[in-house]
Formats: C-alpha cells, sequence, structure tokens
C-alpha cells in the first residue's frame, strides 16, 4: 500500500510471515541464523550495543517509554512497556522519492518478496496464512516506509520480527538475478495481449495495477491534486510517493536497488517495540534487534 501525507490513506502492500532476531555489529551485517529465538536473549548484557537515550513515564497511558541508540550504526529503538496482550514491532526508514516513479512504495511490496534467511517467492502471504498475528502489513508514506507486525502470541512475535527484519535489510532485490525479477513482478512489466493489434504491448505489475485503480478514483485524484497543489515545487511533497502510473514504467533495475542502497539502513532506520516487560524484557527486545 501507499499512504498519503496526513491522511489515513496509506495503502496497505500484502499479508507477512512469521519469525524472529537482527543489529548485531550493525543491521547490515545481519548474517543468516537458523532458529528464530535467540538462546540467551534473556541474559544478553545489552549495554555494551546500545545506549539508553531517555526513559519517560506517561501517566495518562499508563507506559513507559524508553529511547535507545544502536552504538555502532545509530539505528534508534523506542522500547514502550505497557500492560497489554499485544507485542508489537515496526522497521521505519525515511524514504525520500525524487521523482512519480513509486520506488518507495514498489520497495515496499518487494522487500516482502524473500529474503536471505528467508528465500520464498512471498513470505509475507505465508505469514498472512500461518502467523497468529493481529496487525501484519507495510505502509509507504509520502517520506517514510512502515513494516509494523502485531501477535500475542510471544514466540509467533518473535518469528514476525525476524521476518520483517531480513526482509528490511536483506531483500533478494539486492540479488542481481532474483532482482530484476522482482521488480518486474511487483513494479512493471510489457506484456503481449494481442500480436494482431497495431500496440500488441501493454503494462502490468502489482504497483502499476494498484496505482491506475488508484488513479481511476474521483475522490483519490481530488487528494491528490490538492496535495500536489498545496505543496507546489516542494521537493518531496509535491511527489506521489505511491506512484503515478504515467512515471512508473520509467523506473529501471539500477534506481530501484540504489534507492534501497540508500535508505534501508540502520542509521536511516527508527525501530518501535513494544508490550509487556514480563513478557517481552528489554534485554530480549534489544537482543533481537541486535543478533544478525
Ligand atoms: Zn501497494
Amino acid at each position: 500500500m501507499a499512504l498519503l501525507p496526513g491522511a489515513a490513506a496509506m495503502r496497505a502492500v500484502r499479508s507477512p510471515m512469521a519469525m524472529g532476531s537482527a543489529l548485531r555489529g550493525g543491521l547490515a551485517t545481519m548474517s543468516t541464523q537458523t532458529a528464530v529465538r535467540a538462546p540467551d536473549a534473556s541474559t544478553y548484557d545489552w549495554t555494551h550495543d546500545f545506549d539508553l537515550l531517555t526513559t519517560e513515564h506517561v501517566s495518562e497511558r499508563a507506559l513507559t517509554a524508553s529511547l535507545y541508540r544502536h552504538k555502532s550504526t545509530g539505528a534508534e529503538v523506542l522500547s514502550i512497556d505497557a500492560d497489554d496482550e499485544n507485542k508489537v514491532f515496526s522497521c521505519n526508514f525515511r524514504t525520500l522519492p525524487k521523482d512519480d516513479t513509486g520506488v518507495p512504495h514498489i520497495l515496499e511490496h518487494s522487500v516482502l518478496c524473500g529474503s536471505r534467511k528467508y528465500p520464498l517467492k512471498e513470505p509475507f502471504v505465508e505469514l498472512l496464512k500461518g502467523s497468529l498475528k493481529t496487525f501484519l502489513n507495510a505502509m509507504t508514506a509520502p517520506d517514510k516506509t512502515m513494516y509494523p507486525v502485531a501477535s500475542m502470541n510471544t514466540q509467533d512475535f518473535r518469528n514476525l520480527v525476524d521476518v520483517y527484519l531480513d526482509a528490511c535489510f536483506h531483500p533478494l532485490i539486492r540479488d542481481p538475478v532474483r532482482g530484476p525479477q522482482i521488480l518486474k513482478q511487483e513494479g512493471w512489466h510489457y506484456e503481449v495481449t494481442d500480436p494482431q493489434k497495431a500496440q500488441p504491448l501493454s503494462y502490468k505489475g502489482v504497483v502499476f495495477n494498484e496505482m491506475k485503480g488508484v488513479y481511476s478514483s474521483a475522490d483519490s485524484r481530488h487528494y491528490r491534486a490538492i496535495q500536489r497543489h498545496l505543496f507546489r515545487g516542494h521537493p518531496i511533497y509535491s511527489i506521489d510517493s505511491g506512484g503515478d502510473p504515467r512515471a512508473i514504467p520509467a523506473l529501471t533495475y539500477e534506481a530501484f536497488e540504489a534507492f534501497h542502497k540508500t535508505y534501508y539502513h540502520p542509521a536511516n532506520a527508527r525501530l518501535f517495540l513494544y508490550g509487556r516487560p514480563d513478557e517481552l524484557p528489554i534485554s530480549e527486545r534489544l537482543f533481537m534487534l541486535q543478533v544478525r
């Protein structure tokens, strides 16, 4: 899905999968592990890898919020303690498009099409089918991309976090063979409709088709026109991060891969964890992010 600025206009990607872990020596260097659960998460001394920046009690919501920074990459982690059965994780990046090709939106779909540790065709779909999740999706806004998951089951939650982290930091889109195929599938490709016709080729693709639907909606066109005029000439908010179907076919694999390389880095990430401290102690929360 692609979100519209300010409004609840995000579109969701599809469905997810389940598993669990992520940042050691830098999220960017996570290695392939088998088990989702770290054996020594409960004894993990996070102070070697993270700095605690601040803690605040939010009395009106009965929450305690703590902000951590990963020492070697600068990734920021907001951890919330709450008396809630739900456990929530979200991996978020600042993503700033330069044109209407929809590269943030296409990337949002594409990173969920298999990763180094989970080289399935569509891990997201497998998660949707098999996870006990209470939420699983991804959203593209004009200036950021978010990958949130939630579950009331602790092991399921670990799995979801593991799949999502691997998807964000080690997606198969960076593979020189699979990457261009995923772009064609999720972004755009040519399709022969009728060889006898004067124009036998048409454009197809998951996001291309999705955005054709969006651009066929009067409400959506109205919203986009307002946005474009309110932010005329603005380098970010005058752009459609979801993708204009007229511009999507201009997206190359090189630009697609470069966008991931530029923005999907721990230093550009803001991570969010939420749950009960007895079910999900801070040592385990930070361990999940650390192990890769
Ligand atoms: Zn979408």
